[in-house]
């Protein structure tokens, strides 16, 4: 039973942790590698032994300030690392460096293009929208305790500690978004921004892009805040806005039926489509945060901040844009065209190798390679099909040296074997026969081999038109280009 969604409105923030891309951790040298033996890249630092002390790692401030300027952030000149307290079997020193009341940065708006969806999930009419981002901190990640695939996990928890000490930038929102969608685009936008410039891999599969969602639900016309429910555990985009969706329900059917709503931390669970609660790790929120006795501020200048802001590449949003304007490219053309950073490169190169067919490379990149890179796996930068060779396909049936149709067998075989499109072509003897002298030639032939039919066509019998085209197109081995033949035909044929 659906409840009656029109009488109240949502309130959703977003948290998202994203992992810096630093080689090593962010307070010692650790390697951060993924996918190493449990407890390999550990030391005396992230594993909190007495006495050991955290040496900040400056890699993870210049990407922490790329994540913040790609969100249109505010980078703080002073802040101060922070130790947050608490116990879990995953952070061995009992607390999490962090930053609290003076982070590294505040105070940003981000617009991002959201749209509805319809019952199938198509968007429909994108428009902007401006989200206030509150901050953007750094900090150390917990470790990881395993409770699968190890002997005995009925009778032992095992911990992972690689993880521990692994830079994150964590990424608040204000309350800014009414529907689970506006959220999905917003998380979206986010994870392009910051594989865009550098900082992250933002790959949630292997934990280094994690979400949490703060929500809850009040009658329309209310001012203040209803009970607020957060929600973990949401290992993609798409269960995020599943998990919300889910929860916006449940709050409102409680609420209808005269319940009351539990402050409290909820699980996605994916199998069963719905979120329980969680057993809570901490049992009140009270982290007891003071300044990082062992860490003096964090402080960067004013140059620091304006080369970071000089070695920043154009922002997809501007770059989508520029790509309407310069290209005559639709909004969801130039939108797809700029959902990776090494995608809109490969486009523009492509369209310098096409000479400036810049619609028709679009054309092509969307209907036939995308397919391709997609069935692959494989990202638009690692294409087997370099962008300049790209181009010189679009070239090549502009020029009318093959056909379009030609053309896409052409693009499978070159995606398949990494060979160029002029070899393909050659290979294949495909090349369209353009040179007027050459049909000329064929045409001549033809008519003269053929007197019965030319005296019928000359007496009106136009539908032997189709015979000579298809004698010319015989003698030419197929190779012919179709339009010139035609014309030639019609002139002498006169
Ligand atoms: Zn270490």
């Amino acid at each position: 039973m659906k409840p009656e969604t029109d009488s109240w409105e949502t309130i959703i923030g977003l948290e998202v942790h994203a992992q810096l891309s630093t080689e090593s951790k962010i307070f010692c040298g650790c390697a951060t590698r993924f996918g190493d033996e449990p407890n390999a890249n550990t030391c005396p630092v992230c594993l909190g032994l007495p006495g050991a002390l955290p040496v900040l790692n400056w890699r993870a401030v210049e990407l922490g300030a790329r994540a913040a300027l790609a969100l249109g952030l505010q980078i703080n000149e002073r802040s101060i690392f922070a130790r947050k307290n608490y116990f879990y079997p995953d952070l061995p020193k009992g607390y999490q460096i962090s930053q609290y009341d003076q982070p590294f940065s505040a105070h940003g708006t981000l617009e991002i293009m959201t749209a509805a969806r319809d019952e199938a999930g198509h968007a429909h009419e994108w428009k902007p929208m401006t989200i206030r981002i509150t901050r953007l901190h750094l900090e150390e990640d917990a470790g990881k305790n395993v409770h699968e695939g190890l002997p005995e996990v009925d009778r032992y928890s095992y911990v992972d500690l690689n993880r521990a000490g692994v830079p994150l930038a964590e990424i608040v929102t204000e309350p800014d978004f009414r529907s689970s969608w506006e959220a999905y685009d917003y998380v979206n936008h986010v994870r392009r921004a910051l594989q865009w410039v550098g900082a992250s891999d933002a790959d949630m599969e292997k934990g280094n892009l994690r979400c949490e969602a703060n929500v809850s639900v009040r009658r329309k016309g209310d001012t203040s805040l209803g009970t607020k429910v957060e929600l973990k555990n949401l290992n993609s985009v798409r269960f995020m806005q599943k998990a919300i969706e889910f929860e916006v329900q449940r709050q409102i059917q409680t609420l209808e039926a005269g319940g009351r709503l539990t402050q409290e931390t909820r699980l996605w669970d994916e199998r069963l489509s719905e979120t329980r609660p969680m057993r809570s790790k901490e049992e009140a929120h009270d982290y007891r945060y003071f300044p990082e006795p062992d860490l003096p501020p964090l402080v960067v200048t004013k140059n620091f901040i304006e080369q970071a802001r000089d070695s920043m590449p154009e922002l997809p949003g501007p770059r989508a844009r520029r790509f309407g304007e310069k290209y005559g490219l639709s909004y969801a053309d130039a939108a797809q065209l700029t959902a990776s950073r090494s995608l809109a490169d490969y486009f523009e190169e492509a369209v310098r190798a096409s000479d400036g067919n810049a619609r028709g490379t679009a054309n092509w990149i969307r209907s036939e390679l995308l397919r391709e890179l997609e069935n692959a796996g494989i990202d638009a930068g690692k294409s087997p099909i370099p962008a300049n060779e790209m181009g010189a396909l679009v070239k090549m049936i502009d020029a009318g040296k093959i056909s379009g149709k030609q053309g896409k067998e052409v693009l499978v075989e070159m995606f398949a074997t990494g060979k160029l499109a002029g070899a393909v072509v050659e290979e294949r003897g495909l090349v369209q026969v353009s040179d007027t002298g050459e049909i000329d030639r064929a045409v001549d032939e033809v008519i003269a081999a053929n007197p019965k039919q030319l005296e019928q066509y000359r007496a009106g019998k136009e539908a032997l038109f189709g015979f000579f085209v298809g004698q010319v197109m015989k003698a030419s081995k197929g190779k012919a280009n179709p339009k010139i033949v035609n014309e030639r035909l019609r002139e002498k044929l006169k």
